[in-house]
């Protein structure tokens, strides 16, 4: 088999040699940020969104990023060259680097750079097919004045805490509400919900990441005419809906058809849901930076 390597600080080193120091504070405190990047049939979707939120993140969190963004997207780029994977997840990693115990990241020198790319599908064939199962969870979504979900940082505990409790509950993927029981997102993707042809998603500001496949999936709506407005929603306007359906990088778009036991329009995938995904798949292997030596196999 191929060996698979992981880009590690300005090298490329063999998978089971890809480690990092026990004093790396993305290690200790969950001190750093990461982006989730797919690449299509050798097209890497929305590179450059990927990348800005990451350098955005880390303006946030005030980490140096000890490579440009243009040096960055070529990291990307040649670890899916170096791998042969034209279908591939990529996890890009920044940590706050190598320190010591105590918590002050101006003891870390340098932030610790890491891209992983890997096959991957979140969630098995069947659910995509017949739409998933969901819940709301009792652990709220971390207040954006203490770390806003808007950074996409290292510490995911919070999401963590929130997937233990969907597995608790028998389902794969879960709600957050925030303080004032307002919908905000899943522990790892967007919501939507329909509702008489029209579309809402959380805005941001409620507790949730801007998903760069929400944003894609905006511009569709705007494409097909399809109303779609980003208004603050709660847990009941979710099981009156029509259609409800999550999107993420590591997701993609997937239907909802069951909410804390209630049924979602039909049970079944919905139309307008069906339309998006269909145009989402399209505009997948159609639009993104090409890695050299891959070619599109399909559209
Ligand atoms: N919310 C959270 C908490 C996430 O981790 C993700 C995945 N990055 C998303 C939403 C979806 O964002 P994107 O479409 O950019 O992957």
């Amino acid at each position: 088999m191929r060996e698979k390597w992981v880009y590690l600080n300005g090298e490329f080193v063999p998978k089971s040699e890809a480690v990092v120091s026990v004093f790396d504070h993305g290690f200790l405190y969950g001190d750093g940020i990461f982006e989730g990047i797919r690449c299509y049939s050798g097209n890497v979707f929305c590179l450059k969104e990927h990348i800005v939120r990451l350098y955005e993140s880390a303006k946030s969190i005030m980490l140096d990023i000890p490579l440009t963004p243009e040096e960055m997207e070529a990291v990307v780029v040649e670890t899916l060259e170096k791998n042969g994977l034209p279908d591939a997840y990529i996890r890009l990693v920044v940590s706050r680097g190598v320190g010591d115990l105590g918590l002050d990241p101006r003891n870390c020198k340098q932030a610790s750079v890491i891209v992983i790319a890997e096959k991957l599908s979140l969630f098995p064939q069947r659910y995509y097919d017949e739409g998933l199962e969901i819940v709301t969870v009792p652990t709220r979504r971390n207040v954006p004045d203490a770390l806003n979900p808007k950074i996409k940082s290292l510490n995911y505990l919070n999401n963590v805490l929130v997937r233990l409790e969907a597995a608790r509950a028998g389902v794969h993927e879960a709600l957050t509400l925030n303080q004032d029981g307002y919908v905000c997102e899943g522990s790892g993707d967007n919501i939507f919900i329909v509702k008489n042809g029209k579309i809402c998603t959380p805005p941001t500001y409620v507790g949730a990441l801007e998903g760069i496949t929400r944003n894609v999936v905006m511009e569709l709506c705007e494409t097909f005419q399809i109303p779609c407005a980003e208004v603050p929603f709660t847990r009941h306007d979710v099981y009156v809906a029509d259609e409800v359906f999550l999107t993420g990088t590591a997701a993609e778009m997937i239907p909802v058809v069951n909410v804390d036991g209630r049924i979602i329009g039909s049970g079944k995938p919905g139309p307008i849901t069906a339309k998006l995904t269909e145009a989402f798949r399209q505009l997948t292997v159609q639009r993104g930076t090409k890695v050299p030596g891959m070619f599109s196999t399909s559209v």
